[in-house]
């Protein structure tokens, strides 16, 4: 099997897990306060001290809020956005893989799962990440 690595949008964000089916959201634990964040920071949002380190967010989420970006830019057809809770109060902005009338809910749990951006005129293809129902394929 031929494999070569994708090209993602923005590097360091999250990781592509080993099953190449789910995506790991990387973050960061402030030594001080404690505070998650999304994505890796230089200094605490909240302390403002540099004691950071590295850390796993998980690949699961709650949405909190979505709409849907009907003009289907950069994806080339309409898709879902929302806020999703990954962990500990920390929000992150995801596109919303799936059919744009059978969104997840406010509330429901999502997965972080590869997504191409086609090629356009800002460059690509390139790999990001969406959140999916948990519901849909099994999950
Ligand atoms: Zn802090």
């Amino acid at each position: 099997m031929t494999e070569s690595r994708p090209e993602f949008i923005i590097e360091g964000r999250f990781e592509i897990d080993p099953s190449g089916e789910t995506v790991t959201l990387l973050g960061s634990r402030c030594t001080s306060c404690g505070a998650l964040q999304h994505p890796r920071r230089e200094r605490c949002f909240s302390c403002f001290d540099s004691a950071l380190q590295d850390c796993s967010l998980g690949s699961e989420a709650t949405v909190w809020s979505r709409s849907v970006e009907r003009l289907g830019l950069v994806v080339g057809k309409p898709f879902g956005v929302c806020w999703a809770e990954v962990a500990e109060g920390v929000m992150v902005q995801a596109i919303l893989d799936g059919d744009v009338d059978d969104l997840p809910g406010i509330g429901e749990r999502v997965v972080a799962v590869p997504f191409t951006l086609p090629e356009s005129e800002i460059g690509g293809p390139y790999t990001t990440f969406a959140f999916r129902s948990k519901t849909e394929g099994g999950t």
